[in-house]
């Protein structure tokens, strides 16, 4: 199978497109005529510049409004044609792409489509080019990919095929098997591309939110699923337009729709265990057993100072690392490590982020086979040098430059507190904590579907839908990655609005990364109450909150007071309850929370509003102070 993608997924000149495509290790591209248009160079130059690059140029698109036009419109859509495929032949390119017809103007009829397709790849045949025609979910009279391949079928010419776009059939919720009955070698060209769910106009739809497979809510892969089983193995193309992309850097974006190809083909291979020709099977999502550790880089005043909140919210020093300048704060099954090393990777990542979390630590099943399928993902790996008697362990690169390391139970790994530290006793008791329950990370708006792929890809886990959640503000979207157990969950945030706290934090912290860490307890109260006796402030929580609380649940009045006098919210979800507390932040960067579940699988979503609004009130009062 031969993949491709069109300029039109990517931001910048049609020159640093082109580079973006060809540095992901595409071997075809559509060219989209505005690119063409916009670009201050010839056709011969592309032409010459794909060829440098070690690319191919798949299809020229999109031609429009051609079939089933009457008249003298129809004469000069023939004229129109005989134009794009003179520019086709200067970019060495065989293949012209061809919507269904939206004009008001156009005339339905299968037969007449069916004999224009038929004329126009006559003319492209004369010129040793083809043709391929396209439904559009929103096409005047054809629309779905069935009444597409009727008129191709009728065209009967063998330079006039089918182009199959995974959007446009799967947004009209299409049946697929009809799929099944198209002989491959009528299917000129595959375009794939995801979408959310949305109710929303098709054209909106498909101009805005298409995204790579894996990252919205369609089934692409029950799409491929009916392809493979036609035997097809040609082109497949990515064709996304997205806000976010045209945001976004078109180097790491074009790796992202490799990434997200190499994923869905991998999947296809897993559901119907036949091999995708081209790419190779990758060793399973890994699965997650939990956060094992999480690392924080910070200079020794700071360490200083979250050492003095940690053992505040009940941990206690439980190791010194052997030969470098780090500790192990333990509670329960929790593992915070701090790195005040002068040199190395957690020392840099300090002088770009202050005092910030430089690393997750991830407990999976097999931590090399997680490397290796990372490594296959496109996912960058990192290595840096060990000292004597360090283990190496496997990393990859994380959000905003941070490193995600991985341990299993399976290799000497599984003892790196052992082998790594001298264990220190502890003293006092702790508070109560016994996970990691969440990790949060605030990201720029257009990076977030491309950490989605990233987790969803390399790790067992699924996404939740995005939500809206109400910041003062303005609007953040978060996103959950959780793996069926809740042993990992990371809450995705991002806002398009410079004044929300997740935005701000991205300002402080001069990019992306962890801005809240929530630890489960078994009781609440007797956590709180512990903090409280170390002398850990709490967020503060506005009396109006227990009010409503009061007059929309039918909590009895003891807990309600309990509730307000320990700052801790409150929701439920059937009988399942949620309880959460957030302490200060900490250096304007972080905070953690404490959270206990009876039995709720969600994040108190209705509560984050009052908590970014009580946030963002105690930022302003510490600012005027
Ligand atoms: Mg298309
Ligand atoms: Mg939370």
């Amino acid at each position: 199978m031969e993949t491709a993608i069109a300029t039109v997924s990517l931001s910048g000149a049609l020159n640093e497109k082109l580079a973006a495509i060809a540095a992901a290790r595409f071997r075809g591209v559509e060219i989209f005529e505005n690119d063409l248009l916009s670009f201050d160079g010839t056709p011969r130059d592309v032409r010459r510049m794909v060829a440098d690059l070690g690319l191919e140029i798949v299809t020229f698109q999109p031609f429009r409004d051609f079939e089933g036009m009457p008249g003298v419109q129809r004469e000069r859509a023939f004229a129109r044609a005989e134009r794009k495929l003179d520019v086709m032949q200067e970019l060495g390119c065989d293949l012209l792409l061809v919507c269904s017809n939206v004009s008001p103007d156009s005339l339905g009829g299968i037969d007449r489509a069916a004999a224009d397709l038929h004329a126009l790849g006559e003319r492209a045949a004369q010129r040793g080019l083809r043709i391929g025609f396209e439904a559009l979910a929103w096409g005047r009279h054809i629309a779905d990919y069935r009444d597409a391949w009727e008129a191709v079928r009728r065209a009967g010419h063998p330079a006039v095929g089918l182009v199959l776009d995974s959007f446009h059939t799967l947004v009209r919720g299409t049946d697929l098997r009809a799929l099944r009955a198209i002989p491959a070698d009528r299917i000129f060209l595959v375009q794939l591309a995801d979408a959310p769910l949305l109710d929303m106009d098709y054209l909106s739809w498909s101009r805005h939110f298409r995204s790579f497979p894996g990252q919205g809510d369609l089934p692409v892969i029950d799409f491929m699923e009916g392809l493979q089983a036609i035997g097809f193995d040609g082109l497949v193309s990515l064709e996304i337009f997205n806000d976010q992309f045209r945001a976004g850097s078109p180097r790491s974006v074009a790796i992202d729709g490799h990434r997200s190809l190499i994923y869905l083909m991998d999947r296809l291979r897993a559901r119907t265990g036949v091999a995708v020709a081209g790419f190779e099977p990758l060793p399973p999502r890994a699965a997650c057993l939990g956060v094992e550790f999480i690392e924080f880089a910070l200079e020794e005043r700071g360490a200083a100072a979250l050492e003095a909140l940690l053992a505040g919210l009940g941990f206690h020093r439980a190791g010194v690392h052997k030969s470098k300048s780090v500790t192990r704060w333990r509670q329960g099954g929790i593992n915070l490590v701090i790195n005040t090393e002068k040199e190395g990777f957690a020392h840099s990542y300090y002088i770009t982020h202050g005092a910030s979390v430089c690393a997750l630590g991830l407990k999976v099943d097999d931590a090399a086979a997680t490397l290796d399928r990372a490594r296959r993902l496109l996912d960058r790996p990192f290595r840096q040098a060990v000292g004597p008697g360090e283990l190496e362990i496997p990393a990859v690169r994380g959000l905003g430059g941070s490193l995600i390391y991985f341990v299993d139970p399976k290799s000497e790994l599984g003892a790196v507190w052992d082998i790594e530290f001298t264990p220190t006793a502890a003293s006092g008791p702790d508070a109560g904590l016994t996970a990691i329950d969440h990790v949060s990370q605030s990201m720029h708006y257009e990076e977030m579907l491309a950490w989605l792929l990233f987790y969803t890809s390399l790790l067992d886990v699924a996404k939740t839908p995005a939500q809206d959640v109400v910041d003062p503000g303005g609007l953040v979207k978060s996103q959950v990655v959780q793996s069926a157990d809740g042993s990992l969950r990371i809450a995705l945030n991002a806002s398009q609005s410079p004044r929300t706290l997740s935005s701000r934090f991205l300002d402080e912290f001069f990019g992306s990364g962890v801005q809240h860490i929530a630890l489960a307890t078994r009781d609440i109260f007797a956590t709180v109450a512990r903090l409280a006796a170390n002398g850990v402030r709490l967020l503060p929580i506005p009396e109006n909150y227990y009010d409503d609380l009061a007059a929309k649940t039918e909590l009895a009045p003891d807990l309600l007071a309990r509730l307000q006098e320990s700052n801790v919210l409150y929701d439920r979800d059937g009988d399942a309850e949620y309880f959460q507390a957030y302490t200060a932040t900490f250096e304007d960067r972080f905070f953690f929370e404490i959270v206990e579940r009876r039995g709720y699988r969600g994040f108190g979503a209705a509560n984050a509003p009052i908590r970014l609004a009580a946030q963002a009130r105690r930022a302003q009062a510490m600012g005027g102070a």
